[in-house]
């Protein structure tokens, strides 16, 4: 029995981590670190590329129920994010580096496991079922071979934006200040308070910023969770102190005023050593980054330590091509995984790559495969793969997506939190019959 990962991103890692448990022999293609993708820096396996936020991990929102099950799970990533963690409220964040290195260690360690460093260019010959991980950025001449060889056109691209990190040692701390919103996470943020003719100044700058030009076959499609700060100064004078830049669940007495918005930074790894400007990812020149961000107040003489970016994104129109065991409708025996199906974000990918091995473990066995009710956050993401929405656009896991009662809206929180671990608990009895965790 030969398997084909290709990809050691989040997907791609956690994949393999099932299989290998459950006994399988894998070859892991990776083009790292021959080869990197525009935005992956890293030499190592699972490398988060923009925030180093896995989200939420409240109970009762869906990225906390997506975390809860994958973690009854043993998803190989979010253990390794538990020792990885850095302050951060009720999130889950991570010093990144930290836990790639220890996701590679890990994987690396694994009997029947080879790897081989090269990249994919077409499916490897030889092998009797492939699970392809290979992500937003997915390389040219695979993304090529996909679109001419497995799906026809469908194959589509679009564009995301990655956030500054500023060297903690360059802010003058001095005219910021820490704290959370609603003190939800301590000291966890740093922040930067404007005033109005401070914010509108900001604003201004950032309409008529020059920005890096898209290629001729670019189109500017974002996610709308991850959209460039410009873009959301293009679309309202306020949009940014509404969003990102919302002023409001401080301590007004400990700023001296009260501000019409607020900059947040939030650590990059557990010793405070960098900061990410929360919600800035951006498209600007690094000229234009430089003199607008260094114009906020303590930022006078930031050092980036990454500059914000634009990628592309690559994912396949899974409604029409994906069965809801995220296998290849024609070809049974290729499965997609990660944010390729149209999944979209961190705990998402980690989440496909998990269910693409399990169903691929079915197959192997002959055994039907159980499938998760969309009112498990498992089950409910799964679902998305399947909606048959025109264009097929990615997303993240959302309430929408659960399968719910008509309840009302007080208890609904509630309700869907029971269906979901009630439903869970059931799915993970069943398939702990078959396979080992
Ligand atoms: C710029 C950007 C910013 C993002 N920011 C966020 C964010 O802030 N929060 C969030 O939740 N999500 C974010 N996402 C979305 C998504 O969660 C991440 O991209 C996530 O890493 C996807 O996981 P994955 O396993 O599908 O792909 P990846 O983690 O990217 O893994 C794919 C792996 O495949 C390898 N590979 C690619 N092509 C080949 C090939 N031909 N042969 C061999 N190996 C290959 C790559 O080197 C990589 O290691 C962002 C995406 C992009 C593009």
């Amino acid at each position: 029995m030969k398997i084909a990962v290709i990809g050691a991103g989040l997907a791609g890692c956690e994949a393999v981590n099932l299989l290998i448990k459950n006994n399988f022999s894998v070859d892991l293609f990776e083009m790292k670190p021959k080869k990197l993708s525009p935005a992956h820096k890293l030499p190592t396996f699972a490398e988060l590329v923009c925030s180093n936020s896995l989200k939420t991990t409240r109970d009762t929102h869906p990225q906390g129920m997506l975390k809860y099950e994958l973690l009854k799970l043993n998803s190989v990533i979010l253990s390794k994010a538990q020792l990885a963690k850095v302050p951060s409220g009720d999130a889950l964040a991570v010093d990144r580096v930290l836990l790639s290195k220890l996701v590679t260690d890990e994987i690396m360690k694994m009997k029947n496991l080879r790897i081989i460093n090269k990249e994919v260019e077409e499916l490897p010959q030889g092998y009797d079922y492939y699970i392809i991980a290979t992500g937003p950025l997915t390389s040219e001449s695979l993304s090529e071979y996909l679109a001419s060889e497995l799906l026809g056109s469908e194959s589509l691209y679009f564009y995301d934006a990655i956030a500054p990190i500023i060297d903690a040692e360059s802010i003058d701390m001095s005219r910021t200040f820490f704290g959370s919103r609603y003190d939800k996470g301590g000291d966890d943020y740093l922040n930067i308070p404007l005033t109005k003719e401070e914010y509108l100044k900001f604003i201004d700058a950032l309409r008529s910023a020059e920005k890096v030009p898209l290629r001729s076959f670019e189109k500017p499609r974002y996610y709308e969770g991850c959209l460039p700060v410009e873009v959301l100064a293009e679309r309202g004078i306020d949009t940014l102190a509404y969003g990102p830049m919302k002023p409001v669940g401080f301590d007004e007495r400990k700023i001296g005023f009260k501000p019409y918005a607020v900059v947040q930074l939030r650590r990059e790894d557990k010793e405070g050593t960098a900061y990410n400007l929360v919600g800035f990812q951006t498209k600007l020149t690094i000229k234009e980054q430089e003199r607008i961000f260094r114009s906020l107040r303590g930022l006078e003489r930031a050092v980036f330590l990454r500059y914000g970016s634009i990628h592309r994104n690559t994912f396949i129109d899974a409604p029409k091509h994906l069965n809801i065991t995220l296998n290849l409708k024609g070809r049974e025996n290729i499965y997609f995984a990660g944010q390729i199906t149209g999944v979209e974000g961190y705990v998402e990918s980690i989440a496909t790559g998990l269910l693409s091995a399990l169903f691929l473990i079915f197959r192997i066995k002959n055994i039907s495969p159980v499938i998760p009710s969309a009112r498990t956050a498992l089950g409910a993401l799964l679902s998305h793969t399947q909606r048959e929405i025109t264009p097929y656009q990615p997303s993240g896991l959302h309430l929408g997506l659960f399968l719910k009662e008509d309840v009302p809206k007080k208890l609904k929180e509630e309700r869907i939190l029971e269906n979901e671990r009630k439903d869970f608990d059931i799915f993970s009895e069943e398939i702990k019959n078959f396979i080992s965790f």
